[in-house]
């Protein structure tokens, strides 16, 4: 199977000199077709520079990249098979809504009657029949983007780039639009490579996770390989919140040099039989669905996240616990 984009040593240095900033540092990876992609890193480490590079819009100063088998390294972004969605939409205020979504069919060639046809076809897909006639003002921020997103199916692409497209809704559209999202590509088959800073994003909907940190890929893998076995411990902490234990502690507690233990693994020990720490809680914060309790195991702090309707309740600040984990919870990091 052809591979739907493959990026070789990409690298992209903004300047020269001693101002230069190396966004992206020679980077290699494989998205296969059909795949729902997710680059994932904070603010800063490079997911914009890589998307941008894919759509055409910024040149590498080195390494190549295909699409579809395709070298397009340094093809302008209309000679690519590929579109893009962008977080503030960017539609034609004075246009309606199906003007902005045959507008890539206009600008083609494509003849009026096809582009408007397809572009009713595509407000269908995205659950917005019969608003048509309707302009960008008229409607919602959620509403917004599912035109932005159809606009930049209606010409077919192979590859579909979202750069933070949910970052501007506010959380219950975010999660409607997020498994929204996640049906539409599977129903077209396309492939998305989609950018978010949003650990739940990037575990919810993707198939595979790129984790970006300071414009390198630490960790390729699913959402249950990055979460369960981080490779690096930065991946391991900006990934769902981990108790990342060093030196002493690390050995004591876990036999490893280094190792991560996350949060919901740990439970209060019935028995100090089966406990492998005991401590003094410091801090417990409710959170709803659970309950984050902060424990001093000997001058470390080690956060427990206990499901709330444990039976006793969650202890009190200053109280003396032991805590119990499956071994099995324990991955070892590089130290
Ligand atoms: P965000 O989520 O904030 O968009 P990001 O992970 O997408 O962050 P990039 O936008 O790719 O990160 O930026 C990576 C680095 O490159 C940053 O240090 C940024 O300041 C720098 N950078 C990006 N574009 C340019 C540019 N046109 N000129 C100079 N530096 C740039």
């Amino acid at each position: 199977m052809t591979a739907a984009v493959q990026l070789e040593d990409v690298a992209c240095v903004f300047g020269s000199g001693a101002s230069a900033v190396r966004a992206v540092d020679r980077v290699n990876l494989t998205i296969d077709a059909g795949e729902f992609f997710t680059l994932l890193g904070p603010s800063g480490s490079g997911k914009t520079t890589c998307l941008r590079m894919i759509g055409g819009f910024t040149l590498p100063t080195a390494g190549r990249i295909r699409i579809g088998g395709a070298d397009v390294t340094l093809a302008p972004p209309y000679a690519r098979p590929v579109n893009t969605v962008f977080q503030d939409y960017a539609l034609f205020p004075h246009m309606s809504l199906r003007d902005n979504v045959a507008y890539p069919l206009m600008v083609r060639g494509v003849a009026k009657a096809e582009r408007l046809r397809r572009a009713e076809e595509l407000l269908a897909l995205v659950q917005l029949p019969g608003v048509g006639d309707r302009r960008p003002a008229q409607l919602s921020g959620g509403q917004r983007q599912r035109v932005a997103l159809a606009r930049a199916l209606v010409g077919q692409p192979q590859v579909l780039l979202l750069d933070e497209p949910l970052g501007a809704l506010d959380l219950k559209l975010r999660e409607q639009m997020q498994s929204e999202l996640k049906a539409l590509q599977r129903r077209l088959g396309i492939t998305f490579l989609f950018i978010t800073h949003d650990q739940h994003e990037a575990l919810s909907m993707s198939d595979r996770i790129g984790v970006f940190n300071a414009g390198r890929l630490e960790q390729v893998g699913t959402p249950q390989a990055v979460y369960d076995t981080p490779a690096t411990r930065f991946v391991a902490q900006f990934v769902g919140a981990a108790n990342v234990l060093d030196g002493e502690t690390a050995r004591r507690l876990t036999g490893h040099a280094a190792a991560m233990l996350r949060p919901e693994r740990i439970r209060l020990a019935g028995s100090a039989g089966n406990a492998q720490a005991a401590g003094t809680v410091a801090e417990v914060q409710y959170f709803g669905a659970f309950t984050r309790v902060k424990v001093d195991v000997g001058g470390t702090l080690l956060q427990a996240d206990l499901p709330s309707d444990a039976g006793g309740g969650a202890p009190e600040a200053g109280r003396s616990v032991q805590l119990h984990w499956d071994a099995r919870a324990v991955h070892a990091l590089g130290a």
